[in-house]
């Protein structure tokens, strides 16, 4: 099959296992240039393993530390005529350098949210891993069904308490154009929190440790984002920011109990940058294309792989962590610093429909997209026949 992106809207409805298999060897060569990384986890849970943050997270466990890994993800697999997602590919990539270079990786496919997938991992680990010491809470998703009610929730991305209005960049049409959001009622703001707040992560926690797998010592983490001004209206104070904020109080109820095991919990703040979740959120392309314009002319621009590493070998196996005032670890800090976010403010005013590609480093942005689904990468020849039926 010769395979060629289908892009629909913000998504894109196909991925190429040979792009994707190049996109985790290129995340697995960025850590292993970083040298000996020194002390870490050895036996890693992600939650939320097959692309973006949780990916890079894998790797980085995997490949920076020699940890053993175990994923758990939500992907379909290929047929003969359709291709798999690209979390399919990668994780059949990672599989395949772990095992050439000797580490163990195994990867359970399913609903996370679900009290079956917790059982199983908590099975899988006791019959081949052993207790873990590094539980990576790292889920992006629309909808999470409640494994007590059989409640299914949808988030919702709005702002809250008033309608706001903004620019926004439309990457189906091209336009750069304005757009009013309503406000989201109480249920919507409750149903966002369910879906994506600290009440899964908490359970995960409790359950392994209820059966007895969790390392003493134990870290876990929950990545957010908090960002500034810019994006608050729709991002940090609205819908999905009531549902971070909810990760604070988890962490401190995971602390809590289970401190007969002292485990460390902490809610990881990371920088804007493309994945699959965050081309989904209005305005984040518009926001993100110029930030990348700003941060590559300093020099400061990271990708999920760079920020990862950073979290790891800084805050959670580091001696110096940048810690807030909410016990949460800060990578975002060249992103959200006052110099920089004045200059993505001065680009933010000006930017009209004319300038936007002059002003905006939205090749930059279209490239990372596509490179999400395995495509856009020099190396790959995207002529040739290729079998999407790759399995791990
Ligand atoms: P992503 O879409 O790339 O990854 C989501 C992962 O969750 C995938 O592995 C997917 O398979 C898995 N998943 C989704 N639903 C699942 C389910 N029901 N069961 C099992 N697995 C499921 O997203 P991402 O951008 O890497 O986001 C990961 C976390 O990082 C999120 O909490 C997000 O809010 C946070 N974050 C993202 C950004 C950003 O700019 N992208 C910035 C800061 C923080």
């Amino acid at each position: 099959m010769v395979i060629k992106p289908k892009v629909r809207g913000f998504i894109c409805t196909n991925a190429h296992p040979v792009g994707c298999a190049e996109s985790v060897a290129q995340q697995i060569a960025y850590v292993k240039e970083q040298g000996d990384l020194g002390e870490g986890p050895k036996n890693v849970l992600v939650i939320g393993s097959s692309t973006g943050y949780g990916l890079a997270s894998r790797i980085t466990a995997a490949f920076g530390y020699g940890a053993n890994t175990l994923g758990v993800c939500f992907e379909k697999a290929p047929t003969e005529r359709k291709t798999g997602t690209a979390g399919w590919y990668n994780t059949a990539a990672f599989h395949k350098q772990a095992e050439q270079a000797g580490l163990y990786a195994d990867t359970l496919n399913g609903d996370a949210f679900s009290n079956e997938m917790k059982e199983d991992v908590i099975a899988k680990l006791k019959e081949n891993m052993g207790n873990v010491d590094l539980v990576v809470y790292s889920l992006a998703s629309p909808r999470r069904t409640d494994p007590a009610t059989g409640v299914t929730y949808k988030s919702t991305l709005k702002p809250v308490g008033q309608e706001y209005t903004t620019k926004t960049y439309d990457t189906d049409k091209d336009k750069v154009h304005e757009v009013t959001l309503e406000p989201a009622n109480d249920e919507e703001i409750h149903n966002t929190i369910k879906v994506m707040g600290g009440e899964d992560w908490e359970l995960w926690m409790d359950a392994l440790a209820d059966a007895g797998v969790l390392a003493e010592n134990c870290k876990t983490t929950a990545y957010t984002y908090i960002g500034k001004e810019l994006t608050w209206p729709i991002y940090g104070q609205a819908t999905i920011g009531k549902a971070k904020e909810d990760l604070d109080r988890a962490a401190a109820a995971i602390i809590g109990k289970h401190s007969d095991l002292l485990v460390e919990a902490h809610v990881s703040s990371l920088k804007a940058l493309v994945t699959q979740a965050s081309s989904a959120i209005p305005v984040m392309p518009l926001y993100i294309s110029l930030i990348y314009q700003v941060m590559k002319e300093e020099g400061t621009h990271e990708g999920c792989i760079e920020q990862i590493y950073g979290l790891f070998n800084t805050c959670l196996y580091g001696d110096n962590p940048t810690l807030d005032e909410a016990n949460r670890y800060r990578m975002d800090g060249k992103e959200t610093n006052d110099a920089t976010q004045a200059k993505i403010k001065a680009l933010w005013d000006q930017v009209t429909q004319e300038n936007f590609h002059e002003l905006s480093d939205y090749a930059g942005y279209h490239h990372e997209f596509l490179k999400l689904f395995g495509f856009d990468i020099d190396s790959v020849d995207y002529d040739a026949d290729v079998d999407p039926q790759v399995s791990w």
